[in-house]
């Protein structure tokens, strides 16, 4: 067994382990990829939004309370540059085996969410045909965790190559499938937390569907 990130091979005691304990539990990665990896500290982010390294509300959510979206989100690992190099391998080179890298950080993170419906971030149908999976339900797969996909994005400009005003400002681009019975707490999950924008969005959608209580995760920020 190699590591997905590296590709070295794994040291043998972490495979007899993995054995003995739980093939579920298996590693991914070896541990000089995973230490490049940052947990935020629980004790020094955002309030409201996990952005690490500020125990003050961030502008990001001054913003979004401003207009009317109270955040409630929470991220696990804060935006680094293995996180940087890991996203790119995973969502735009496309290696859907770094799906694993994370599933049980995923998997233990979203235990506290259990009375909540799992929502995950759609691509719109352009973009789903370009990359050929969906790296939010790829990741939620991997975690073994289930999720309702209840939600459709129309295609328009990549988020990606907007300016930060155009990010916070972007018009509606989701909306509900037809057909679907509206879960009463719900999860949203994404990859990553920039400005908020695409999770602000949607969480409007929701409540605006009669939702009453909608939190927002992702796997960094
Ligand atoms: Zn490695
Ligand atoms: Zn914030």
């Amino acid at each position: 067994m190699t590591c997905l990130l590296c590709h070295q091979p794994l040291d043998h005691s972490a495979i007899f382990s993995d054995i003995l304990f739980s093939l579920k539990n298996k590693q991914s990665t070896c541990q000089i990829c995973r230490d490049k990896f940052e947990l935020i500290d629980p004790t020094n982010h955002c309030p409201t939004c996990f952005r690490p390294n500020t125990s003050n509300q961030c502008q990001d959510c001054q913003y979004w309370e401003n207009t009317g979206v109270q955040v409630n989100h929470q991220a696990l690992y804060s935006y680094n540059s293995a996180m940087k190099e890991y996203i790119s391998r995973y969502k735009f080179q496309g290696d859907y085996r770094l799906r694993e890298v994370f599933a049980m950080e995923l998997k233990n993170a979203l235990k506290i969410y259990q009375d909540y419906t799992i929502v995950p971030v759609p691509l719109s149908a352009k973009s789903y045909q370009k990359r050929q999976f969906n790296q939010v339900t790829g990741l939620l797969d991997a975690a073994n965790t289930a999720y309702q996909d209840i939600l459709d994005k129309k295609h328009g400009k990549k988020q990606s190559s907007k300016n930060r005003q155009e990010r916070l400002k972007s018009s509606h681009q989701f909306h509900l499938k037809d057909g679907q019975k509206l879960p009463e707490k719900v999860l949203l999950v994404d990859d990553i937390y920039t400005t908020g924008s695409t999770l602000a969005q949607i969480k409007q959608l929701l409540l605006d569907a009669g939702i009453k209580n909608v939190k927002t995760f992702s796997l960094s920020r």
